[in-house]
This record gives structure tokens, C-alpha cells and sequence, in this order.
């Protein structure tokens, strides 16, 4: 979904937003009933979570604190291809509830679009509307949203406050 700002093989290279540590657990990707029947025919050796109306993947804790997605490989990076959640399509991007509004914020962690320009970053939310898709993808899917979380700079909040 951001194969025009961000590269795959960049991604490849890095893999740091497939693996948690015990403060980021909470970005664990929200999966949907019907993309988990999906996955779960092609792995049914990964398990899952319930998390409000979807699910999150189980995962296990290694050695070194930190918690890997089931799914990555540590070679080639996400097995599931164009399967995955929504929440990795869109990463490094975020939508939170920030007063009562929706925003769309982006995670510092991200070392290679972090280093991008702000034009660049809120011009890439831009082109084919993809602002727009996310909010509609979360009007579907509430669970997406996360709450606000210091750190991240918000590129851009939807125009009217959902608690009007
Ligand atoms: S589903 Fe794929 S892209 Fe998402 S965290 Fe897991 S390995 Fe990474």
C-alpha cells in the first residue's frame, strides 16, 4: 500500500515493526474474522487472541524479551503477502483517537520514513486518497483505532469530531 515511499527491500533490511518489546505489545496488528479464517487455512500452526470485536496473534516471548510475529521470517520477511492485516499495510502510518478525534500519526520508530520530509510523509497521505482510505477502513473496523500515544506526530486529523 506504500510501495511508492517506502521500498520493500528497505523493509526487508529492517523488520523492526514485526518484532515487540513488552512497551509496544500494543501495536500487536489487528487481524479481522475473516482475514483470520484465511490465515489460519494457510498456517494452522499459528494461533490467536481475541481482542475486542477481532483478534490479535499469540506470540511467544524469545529469549531477548522481545515478542516475534508468528508470521515473519527472519530472511524474507512477512509470509503472508498481500493477507496481511491492514495495520501492516499502512505501517508506519497510524490511526489514534486523539480528542475525540481520528488522526492519522506516524511511529517514530520507523527509521526509514521517519527520515522523510513532512512533505513527503502527509503529501504520500494524500495521493489516491489514502487518508480517506484509512478512515473508511476504520469505520469498518473500530478496533484499528489506537488510543493516542505521546510520541507520535499526527499528519492529519479527520475534519469532523466524532463525539459531535
Ligand atoms: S503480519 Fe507480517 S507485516 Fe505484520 S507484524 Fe507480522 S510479520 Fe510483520
Amino acid at each position: 500500500m506504500l510501495k511508492n515511499i517506502l521500498k520493500s527491500s528497505e523493509c526487508a533490511k529492517c523488520k523492526i515493526c514485526c518484532i515487540f518489546d513488552k512497551y509496544d505489545i500494543w501495536e500487536t496488528p489487528i487481524i479481522d474474522e475473516e482475514l483470520k479464517n484465511k490465515i489460519e487455512k494457510r498456517f494452522p500452526e499459528f494461533s490467536f487472541v481475541k481482542k475486542g470485536e477481532g483478534w490479535i496473534f499469540r506470540m511467544t516471548e524469545a529469549e531477548d524479551e522481545l515478542f516475534y510475529c508468528p508470521a515473519l521470517d527472519k530472511n524474507t520477511g512477512c509470509k503472508l503477502g498481500e493477507d496481511k492485516p491492514f495495520d501492516c499495510k499502512i505501517w508506519p502510518y497510524r490511526i489514534m483517537e486523539f480528542g475525540g478525534k481520528r488522526v492519522i500519526s506516524i511511529a517514530s520508530i520507523c527509521p526509514t520514513m521517519y527520515g522523510k520530509p513532512l512533505s513527503e510523509l502527509c503529501g504520500e497521505l494524500e495521493r489516491d486518497d489514502l487518508a480517506g482510505k484509512i478512515f473508511s477502513f476504520a469505520d469498518l473496523h473500530p478496533d484499528i483505532v489506537k488510543p493516542y500515544e505521546e510520541g507520535y506526530p499526527i499528519l492529519k486529523a479527520e475534519k469532523e469530531s466524532r463525539r459531535d
